[in-house]
């Protein structure tokens, strides 16, 4: 999967990175970044996405570019 976060959008709240420690940190900035995207099962990086309270972070199909989150 492939995931993306909205540096624009995204306020620092943590929370993808409770859900998900081993796919998002925060950089020096306060800001999401992915550090593995296969970090955590698919499942849970979707629940990560979806818990984010700046609606920052999409997901899309590896290869094909499906959007998954938010549903296109
Ligand atoms: S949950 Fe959203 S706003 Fe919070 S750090 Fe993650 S991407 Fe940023």
């Amino acid at each position: 999967m492939k995931i993306t976060v909205d540096r624009t959008k995204c306020e620092g709240y943590a929370k993808c990175i409770q859900a998900t420690p081993k796919v998002f940190r925060l950089d020096k900035t306060m800001i999401a970044e992915v550090i593995d995207s296969k970090g955590d099962s698919d499942e849970k990086i979707l629940l990560a996405a979806k818990i984010c309270p700046t609606k920052a972070i999409s997901l899309e199909e590896e290869g094909t570019g499906k959007k998954i989150y938010p549903a296109g």
